[in-house]
């Protein structure tokens, strides 16, 4: 069996679903489970109704409800024939029925918690993925829609919550079996229930996360990711135009990607085809016929020491510096402390005896974190920043690639260096303003040449 996990921009009209059938059909015979995203932009949207509701902008958020269900009333009635119209009509009423509700009493209460967010959020991708297993059957694809909400079991965390993998691999894996192999499962990607039933999400992009949890709960042979580029490139295509496909990266190499920035992959979504062993496909559903990038476990022997470049904006520099006589033991923990305390991830840190710099993209809780640090600190905040890490296996090994960085962007301002850890990544920090520039003379330095075996 494969998964093959299709993105919003993969399913943003009627013709986007048809090419996705398409594709499908021509898979049959490796048994896919279809895991999809909310259509097109739905989630964004969503998200900003929901907001509009709590914040007494009742016309603005029912303005957007209607716009919503006339995208998905008009995108899905274009994919099915006369005799589905029906069910199609009674799912399309019923969710926006409900989602209605759910609108008008964000409105009375006017309070937006973590839990009624997930709860409207969770609205993308029920619909489409009803949508979807309609539009299948439509195309001769014997589909059957799976609730993810009754296979994947998550802790509390809205918003982000995080599964409880036995049990949901348990699930997974039995509901699929139920289903048998003469069908087709389509499920939603994204959302999920606690233990209670209650619907929860994986975070935003988090589909591809369920793609790569179902995947290993049914032992598939491949997890697909299609998308609306031509894999992994060397950079954000959205920054650098000229970035090249890369065809075979490691897991450790992506997971550094994703993690600082390359949203062609969610984070977690690396973790659970890793430890089953099972290759990560990034394909182009508008064009199926490209190569695409393999996610390996292997390292990638490559004459270019970099592979990639994630770009990371609108992050927050944090410099804290302690007021306390030097060599004070405990400071660092003193500190960390007090961002794990408000829930805060810190993506990259750079330390001398006294002072730490370090980055954060979630500034909620700053202010009261910088409340705690005052005592016995001296902070100052820079926001508008942004993270460049430049990734490869070979960097561990190459003498000078910092030089050749730093050299390469030696007009533009470095807020913050970091090499460590999982020694394969440089990452920097550079204004939001700096950001295009600094990401086309790394490009530059580093994928003028290119070696013909690892990149397109
Ligand atoms: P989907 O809707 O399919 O989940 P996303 O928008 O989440 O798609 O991810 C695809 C986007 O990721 C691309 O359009 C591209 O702009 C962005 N991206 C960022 N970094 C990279 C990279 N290194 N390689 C490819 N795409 C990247
Ligand atoms: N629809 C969700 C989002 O936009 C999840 C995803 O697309 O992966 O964040
Ligand atoms: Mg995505």
């Amino acid at each position: 069996m494969i998964v093959m996990k299709f993105g919003g921009s993969s399913l943003e009209s009627a013709a986007a679903i048809s090419r996705v059938a398409r594709i499908v059909r021509g898979r049959l015979a490796r048994h896919p489970v279809i895991v999809v995203s909310a259509m097109g932009k739905s989630t964004n949207l969503l998200f900003a109704m929901a907001e509009d509701a709590a914040s007494g902008k009742r016309t603005e958020a029912l303005a957007r409800l209607r716009s919503l269900e006339e995208f998905h009333r008009r995108e899905s009635f274009a994919l099915v024939s006369e005799a589905s119209r029906h069910e199609l009509e009674v799912i399309l009423s019923e969710h926006f029925r409900d989602l209605g509700e759910i609108v008008e009493g964000l409105c009375a209460v006017g309070e937006l918690t973590p839990r009624s967010l997930d709860a409207v959020a969770s609205y993308g991708e029920r619909l489409s993925s009803r949508i979807v297993a309609l539009a299948f059957q439509n195309h001769g694809i014997p589909a059957v829609h799976l609730d993810s909400r009754n296979s994947i079991v998550t802790n509390s965390r809205f918003g982000q919550a995080a599964p409880i993998v036995s049990e949901t691999y348990a699930r997974v894996s039995a509901d699929i079996a139920d289903i048998g192999e003469d069908h087709v499962v389509v499920m939603g990607g994204y959302i999920a229930a606690n233990a209670e039933g209650v619907t929860t999400t994986l975070g935003r992009g988090g589909s591809d996360f369920t793609a790569s949890l179902v995947g290993a709960a049914i032992g598939a042979e491949a997890i697909e990711i299609w998308t609306d580029v031509d894999g992994v490139l060397t950079c954000d295509p959205k920054l650098v135009p000229d970035a090249h496909p890369v065809k075979t990266i490691s897991f450790g190499e992506a997971a550094e990607l994703a993690y600082f920035g390359a949203k062609v992959l969610h984070p977690s979504t690396v973790l659970p085809a890793r430890e089953k062993n099972i290759p990560v496909w990034i394909l182009n559903s508008r064009r199926p016929e490209a190569p695409g990038t393999k996610i390996v476990s292997e390292s990638v022997p490559c004459t270019n020491v970099l592979k990639s470049v994630a770009c990371k904006r609108g992050i927050t520099v944090v410099h804290i510096r302690s007021t306390r006589m030097l060599g004070a033991h405990g400071f660092l923990r003193r500190i960390f402390e007090i961002f794990d305390r408000y829930e805060t991830a810190v993506d990259m840190v750079a330390t001398s005896e006294v002072s730490v710099s370090l980055t954060i993209d979630n500034d909620a809780r700053l202010s009261e974190i910088c409340a705690e640090l005052e005592p016995f600190t001296e902070v100052s905040v820079e926001e508008n920043q942004a993270i460049l890490c430049a990734v490869g296996d070979n960097i561990r090994e190459t003498p000078g690639v910092a030089a050749r960085v730093l050299g390469a962007l030696k007009c533009i301002n470095v807020r913050m260096i970091s090499q460590g850890a999982s020694l394969l990544n440089l990452g920097i920090v550079v204004t939001n303003a700096d950001l295009s520039g600094a990401a086309a003379a790394l490009h530059r330095e580093f994928f003028t040449e290119r070696d013909p075996a690892v990149f397109g």
